[in-house]
């Protein structure tokens, strides 16, 4: 029987990653049914190779499963393959098509390893600014201030201008964004509720057949997993709870989780939601009156700044940036992390709360309370990162590299931010309610009812004055911290606080 050649395929095989659920950007916005068909892995070596939280891990999932099932509505052919490696997955189907294409990857190591397995990686403009954008400002700044990439933002993007200067007069309002929770009784809003659907539950039932190992609170609806789902989301934060976004944008307490936040992240770093989308909703409904300037111009300056330049920054720094430990910290990541009833630690206790029912924290709890605490403490920014990296639900290479690294954890040696996000407790009395009934006194600084985060505060000033005696913008903590007569006491507390740490006594 002769040898027929088969004819070489002709349609194009899109790879989607689980955080690019988008129709409107990159290789998918100019495709067809008939010209291409689409690949969704999920990646065994991903599932397993942490204990996920639960909610983490099914939200990614889901979300993907119902943006496939979107695709194959509109009539794509859609693989939805479970494969040991994403690159194995791809290759389970490539050879149906012409070629393998997606767009540029969220990760180094995702990005590398596609370009090594040969598919062809396009651009695309699912951040506001592109990697080579960024690079192009970075290189012309002496260091890497954030609040000078927002106000070039706001100029090359005109937003929030009017006659080429901000408005309001200010590009800053943090000032008037810097209120405690009230005493007593408040209205805190809710986040909205989502029925699970049918792919929602077989991806849970999914989940524990695959015996994926999960920690933290099964889902209650907090998390949308469509886009539909997501501009509701959306709708009901500029609607019901943005107002007060500002003024409580650093406040932490023990009634609420959220707080005023958006909680609109997760869709943000997964796609469901444009970040652009997202800004153009908030200021329709600032025009609409009801809003202040301060409430918008910090929700706007999280969307088209931070977000943005973490995103810039980890593009511009070197991939094993994220292995950066300056400071040389060792300590493991205490128990505690992992069980909130480990510790009497009330701002710890309630930050490991939200997680384990959430997989949510809000950003001063991340940065102020969970971070600063493993700073302090001398904790491996390593752990930290995976620590982060595996329990919140928005998280994301891209995100926790820079936030752990450069600003939590100061692990760069300063490339990122010029000072160390740390704090005693007596910035935790000031915006929290935590501190009213916990065990310790943020006040005091030694003895068996001193704030840990007090002491350890003093003590890593003292562990890293050679290091900080140079930064002008540490030179007054180190000079109040040199005039302290009870150093010798806090080291020793310290040390007690570090070993009561390892036995879940603090
Ligand atoms: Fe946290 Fe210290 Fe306040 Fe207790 S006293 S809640 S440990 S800051």
């Amino acid at each position: 029987m002769p040898h027929t050649k088969t004819p070489p395929a002709q349609k194009q095989l899109i790879y989607i990653p689980f955080d690019q659920l988008t129709l409107s950007h990159g290789v998918i916005a100019s495709a067809a049914p008939t010209t291409h068909s689409i690949v969704f892995v999920e990646s065994e070596r991903v599932c397993r190779s942490q204990v996920w939280h639960l909610q983490r891990l099914w939200f990614l999932i889901s979300s993907a499963r119902h943006f496939a099932a979107e695709l194959t509505a509109l009539g794509f052919e859609v693989h939805w393959i479970v494969a040991p490696t994403t690159v194995e997955g791809i290759e389970q189907v490539r050879s149906n098509y012409s070629k393998v294409v997606a767009n540029e990857q969220s990760s180094h190591r995702l990005n590398e390893q596609l370009l090594e397995a040969d598919v062809e990686l396009h651009a695309s403009t699912i951040f506001i600014t592109s990697r080579l954008d960024f690079r192009r400002w970075a290189e012309t700044q002496k260091s890497l201030t954030m609040e000078n990439f927002y106000r070039w933002q706001r100029q090359r993007l005109n937003l929030l201008m009017e006659d080429g200067k901000p408005i309001g007069g200010q590009w800053n309002f943090d000032h008037d964004n810097r209120l405690p929770p009230p005493k007593g009784e408040h209205p805190w809003p809710t986040p909205l509720q989502f029925e699970l659907d049918a792919i929602d539950v077989e991806v849970l039932d999914h989940i524990a057949s695959q015996k994926y190992l999960v920690t933290g609170q099964p889902p209650t609806g907090m998390w949308a997993t469509t886009r539909t789902q997501a501009l509701k989301a959306l709708e009901h934060f500029c609607s019901n709870v943005f107002a007060d976004f500002g003024p409580y944008e650093d406040a932490m307490t023990t009634r609420s989780y959220t707080l005023n936040h958006s909680v609109l992240s997760p869709y943000i770093n997964n796609g469901l939601l444009d970040p652009r989308e997202v800004v153009s909703a908030a200021i329709a409904r600032y025009n609409q009156g009801g809003i202040s300037i301060a409430s918008l111009e910090g929700f706007v300056r999280q969307i088209i700044g931070w977000r943005e330049y973490i995103n810039g920054v980890y593009w511009f720094f070197e991939t094993d940036y994220k292995n950066l430990n300056a400071l040389e910290a060792t300590e493991p990541l205490p128990e505690l992390f992992n069980d909130s009833s480990q510790t009497k630690m009330n701002c710890l206790k309630h930050a490991v709360m939200s997680v384990e029912q959430t997989s949510y924290a809000h950003h001063i709890q991340r940065l102020m309370i969970l971070s600063n605490f493993a700073t302090l403490v001398g904790v491996s920014p390593q752990q930290l990162l995976e620590w982060m990296r595996r329990m919140f639900i928005d998280a994301a290479d891209w995100v926790m590299v820079p936030n752990v690294i450069g600003m939590g954890a100061h692990a760069d040696n300063g490339r990122m931010m010029t000072k160390p996000y740390v704090s005693g407790g007596n910035y935790i009395k000031k915006m929290s309610d935590y501190c009213k009934g916990c065990s310790y006194n943020p006040a005091v600084r030694v003895g068996d009812d001193a704030c840990p985060f007090t002491t350890l505060y003093w003590d890593y000033l003292d562990r890293h004055s050679d290091v900080f005696i140079s930064n002008h913008r540490m030179a007054r903590q180190i000079y109040a911290k040199n005039k302290l007569a009870d150093l010798p006491a806090i080291r020793a507390r310290a040390e007690h606080v570090r070993n009561e740490l390892r036995n879940n006594a603090i």
